[in-house]
């Protein structure tokens, strides 16, 4: 670490957090944010951890952590109160008085791309993951204008700087093609109409307005004379929120002074955000095998790994959720899935899941909650300390070392009936 570079405040830090996860991607019931801390304070030293439990806690106040981020919120339910006399208040007060901050990102970063479930798919070794259950992608438009051919890479790059063309790991995304947009200079309607009966094209260019005030030659012509121009057609994204400004972009770029811009409102569809992930193995494997893995993968619970399916059952088509994952099902079998890998799988849905595969797929795999979501943490780590050290404003990340899973031995049954 750079100790003479000046320390982010707690404001600069949660800007770059609310980048990766934006806290309106939660869901409604969520609480996700700044639970403690001043916006305007120094922080040197990160603790990342999945609860904010006493020890998390203890860790970070010894560490003399600024801050704690963890994945559960500390508060789910409005409190009227947070006396010293309650386990979360005493939380509360420890870390004020330690200086000590205390963020969440919890549904929010389980929907984010990357987010909780890409790190527990990724450490499976899944590839080419895609939303178990996708949300919707964020209001886009398509702006679309046609350019004359010396101005087209000036008004891409003009838009693209304005925020268009961005399609994942892709900038300055367009599409173009050549045609030919035609007018007639400054006719009454009726000079239009009996071009119609002509059965020539109609007078208005490709995007349906004619920019005759502004077309090239147009001292030379005659009114009423039929003009052809050729014209590049360019479509490109554009964020909803970013309209104005690359429509104002445009303008400023575009040679003509009314130049035609048509934009459509896309539909909404699934984007890469959104609950679970499924992946695929690169190689064919047995459930058991693939159960093996999965408890090689994770750090040691009591619990372990839990199977239902027959163990030489054949996997390849995973889908994983960290955290309880038994809403999904649905969207389990629709995605084809072999396996599911989850936690708090529950007597009744996990039965009433396998009775209705018979024999077949989807298989299931239960792993204690605390580790199916731990994976995260490095992921945010490694971010995190990127996006710092980018800003010139280095700060030192750690991940706890505590284990929050509640759970502390396991016996196996009497008779134990072990496969
Ligand atoms: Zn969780």
């Amino acid at each position: 670490m750079t100790t003479e570079a000046p320390s982010p405040t707690l404001g600069d830090v949660v800007a770059v957090l609310e980048r990766m996860y934006d806290p309106s991607w939660a869901r409604d019931w969520d609480a996700v944010g700044l639970v403690c801390g001043d916006p305007d304070s120094p922080v040197r030293r990160v603790l990342l951890a999945v609860d904010p439990s006493p020890s998390v806690i203890e860790e970070a106040l010894a560490w003399r952590a600024d801050l704690v981020i963890t994945h559960h919120p500390l508060f789910l339910r409005p409190v009227h109160g947070i006396p010293t006399s309650t386990q979360k208040g005493r939380v509360v007060h420890q870390l004020v008085r330690g200086g000590c901050a205390l963020y969440t990102a919890h549904t929010n970063a389980d929907v984010a791309a990357p987010g909780v479930s890409d790190a527990l798919a990724r450490v499976l070794g899944l590839t080419d993951l895609v939303p178990l259950s996708a949300d919707d992608a964020d209001p886009t438009d398509k702006v679309v204008t046609f350019v004359p051919e010396a101005a087209v890479e000036k008004v891409i790059d003009a838009l693209a700087a304005a925020g268009a063309g961005e399609l994942g790991e892709y900038q300055r995304c367009a599409w173009t093609a050549t045609g030919t947009g035609t007018f007639v200079q400054g006719p009454p309607p009726a000079s239009l109409l009996g071009i119609a009966e002509e059965g020539e094209e109609g007078a208005t260019g490709p995007g349906g307005a004619p920019h005759k005030a502004h077309r090239p030659h147009e001292a030379d012509r005659e009114p009423g004379e039929r003009e052809s121009v050729e014209e590049r057609r360019i479509e490109m994204v554009v964020p909803r929120h970013r309209r104005s400004a690359a429509l104002a972009a445009l303008r400023l770029a575009h040679p003509y002074a009314d130049p035609s811009i048509d934009v459509y409102e896309l539909a909404p569809w699934s984007g890469p955000r959104g609950i679970g992930r499924v992946g695929t193995l690169g190689t064919p494997t047995s459930l058991r095998e693939f159960a093996m893995l999965v408890a090689e993968a994770l750090p040691g619970t009591a619990q372990g790994v839990r199977v239902a399916g027959e163990p030489t059952s054949v996997v390849q088509r995973v889908a994983v959720c960290g955290g309880a994952g038994d809403s999904l099902f649905d969207a389990v079998r629709g995605s084809g899935a072999d396996v599911f890998v989850t936690a708090d799988l529950r007597h009744h849905p996990a039965s009433e899941l396998r009775d209705r595969a018979g024999d077949g797929p989807p298989y299931l795999v239960d792993v204690a909650h605390w580790a199916s979501e731990w994976p995260w943490l490095a992921g945010v780590a490694n971010r995190l300390e990127g996006a710092m050290d980018e800003l010139g404003r280095p700060i030192e990340v750690h991940v706890s070392t505590r284990t929050t899973d509640p759970w502390t031995f396991r016996l196996p049954s009497p008779g134990g009936v072990v496969r």
